[in-house]
C-alpha cells in the first residue's frame, strides 16, 4: 500500500461495520505494511470477540477412507495417485474413533473420506443412528458431491453438519482444478444441504495456481452471500503426486488476511484454524489464525495406522498424537492463549438446521 494511500478511511468502515464492497476487499488483501495488518487483524480479533465470543471450539476429526473417485488436480488422494495405499476403515472402526473422541470430551466429530461411494447413503444411516444412540456428539459429514437424496437420508439419521467446500469462485479456474466436477453442480449441493436442513461449512483455499487477490475478494463475497455457518480456509499445499506438483504453494501470510478479512465481513460464523494452515506455516500458526479471527480447530483423531495414508497434502501435521494426549496437549496450548475451550456441541449460530447452542 502506498504511503499516500493510508487504509485508516477503510478501518473507520470496519469499525463502524459498514458494509466492503470487492474493491475494498481487495485493498484489505493487499496490505502489506506491518502496522497496517496488525490493525487489520485486531479489528478481525474484535468482530470475533462481539459476535462468537472467546470459547475455542475443538472438533475431532475422522478421515475414514483415502478412496477417492475425483481427480482434482491439486489433491494427493485423487483416483490416479497410484503411489498411495488405499484404506477404508469399518463401520465398527468408525464408530469406536468417534466413541474414543467422545471419551475424551470431544462435543462434535467430523467423518471426513475421498468422494468413496463404497459408503452408501444406508450405512450412513446405520452409523448415524447407532453414534446418536449411543454417543454424546454432534457429527459433521465430509464426504463432497452426492445426490439430494443421500443428503436427506444422512441428515434424518441424525447428521448436524456438512461440510463442502466450493474451493474457489472463479469458475474457469473452477473447471481447470476439477476434471471431474463442476462449478454449478458444487453449488447445487451446497443449495441441496441448506434446504435438507444441514448447518453447511463451505470454503476455499488461497494460493491456488492462477488465482487473484480480486478471486479471494470474490470468494469472501460468495461465503457472506451463502450465509454459511462454518467457513475454512487454508492455503494450497503443493503434493509431489499431482498435476501441481512442481507449483508454488499459498502463504500463510495471505491465509491470515483471509482469515481476518472473512471474519469481518461474515462476522458470526464458525472459522477454523485448519490444519493446512499449521502444516504450512510455522509451529504457533495456528494459535496466530486464533488471534485474528479464527474460533475452531479440528484435531485429527483418525486412528494412527490410518493416519499418515490420508495425505490430501504433504507434511500434514498431527501424524503422531494419540487421540487423548492430543486433546490434553491442545487444551494446555489453547489455554496459553487466554481463551476457554466451549463445552457445548458449538452449532452454528444462525439458529438453522436442527438444533442451536443454549
Ligand atoms: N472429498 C471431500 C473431503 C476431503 S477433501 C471433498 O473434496 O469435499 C477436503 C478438502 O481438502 C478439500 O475441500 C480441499 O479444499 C482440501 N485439500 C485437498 N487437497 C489439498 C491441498 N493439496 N492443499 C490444501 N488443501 C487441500
Ligand atoms: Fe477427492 Fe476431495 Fe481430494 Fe477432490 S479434494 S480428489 S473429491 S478427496
Amino acid at each position: 500500500m502506498e504511503k499516500n494511500n493510508k487504509p485508516d478511511s477503510l478501518f473507520e468502515k470496519i469499525e463502524s461495520e459498514e458494509n466492503l464492497e470487492q474493491n475494498e476487499l481487495i485493498r484489505l488483501l493487499s496490505l502489506t505494511d506491518q502496522r497496517d495488518l496488525t490493525r487489520l487483524y485486531r479489528l478481525a480479533d474484535q468482530v470475533r470477540q462481539k459476535y462468537v465470543g472467546e470459547e475455542i471450539h475443538l472438533r475431532g476429526l475422522i478421515e475414514f477412507s483415502n478412496y477417492c473417485r475425483k481427480n482434482c488436480n491439486y489433491c494427493g488422494i485423487r483416483r490416479d495417485n497410484r503411489k498411495i495405499t488405499r484404506y477404508r476403515m469399518t463401520m465398527e472402526e468408525i464408530y469406536t474413533a468417534v466413541r474414543e473422541a467422545a471419551s475424551v470430551g470431544f462435543r462434535t466429530v467430523v467423518l471426513q473420506s475421498g468422494e468413496d461411494l463404497f459408503y452408501t447413503g444406508e450405512f450412513f444411516a446405520e452409523l448415524l443412528h447407532r453414534i446418536k444412540t449411543e454417543a454424546d456428539v454432534a457429527v459433521t459429514l465430509s464426504v463432497g458431491e452426492r445426490t439430494r437424496q443421500e443428503y436427506q437420508q444422512m441428515f434424518q439419521a441424525g447428521a448436524d453438519r456438512y461440510l463442502l467446500r466450493f474451493e474457489t469462485s472463479n469458475h474457469v479456474l473452477f473447471k481447470e482444478l476439477h476434471p471431474d466436477s463442476n462449478y454449478r453442480e458444487r453449488m447445487n449441493a451446497l443449495t441441496w444441504l441448506e434446504e435438507v436442513g444441514f448447518q453447511v461449512g463451505s470454503g476455499v483455499m488461497i494460493g491456488l495456481p492462477g488465482q487473484t487477490i480480486a478471486d479471494l475478494a470474490a470468494d469472501i463475497l460468495k461465503f457472506k452471500d451463502l450465509a454459511l455457518d462454518m467457513i475454512g480456509v487454508g492455503p494450497f499445499i503443493s503434493h509431489r503426486d499431482t498435476p501441481l506438483a512442481d507449483l508454488p504453494s499459498g502463504t500463510v501470510e495471505m491465509t491470515y488476511k483471509v482469515i481476518a478479512v472473512t471474519r469481518i465481513v461474515t462476522k458470526d460464523t464458525h472459522i477454523p484454524a485448519t490444519t493446512a494452515l499449521g502444516s504450512l506455516g510455522p509451529v504457533d500458526g495456528r494459535l496466530k489464525a486464533m488471534k485474528l479471527g479464527a474460533n475452531v480447530v479440528m484435531p485429527n483423531v483418525t486412528p494412527a495406522k490410518y493416519r499418515a495414508l490420508y495425505e490430501l497434502y504433504p507434511d500434514k501435521i498431527c501424524l503422531q498424537e494419540e487421540t487423548a494426549y492430543y486433546r490434553d496437549g491442545l487444551t494446555g496450548w489453547l489455554a496459553a492463549l487466554g481463551r476457554p475451550v466451549a463445552s457445548g456441541y458449538g452449532h452454528g449460530k444462525k439458529g438453522k438446521g436442527r438444533h442451536r447452542d443454549g
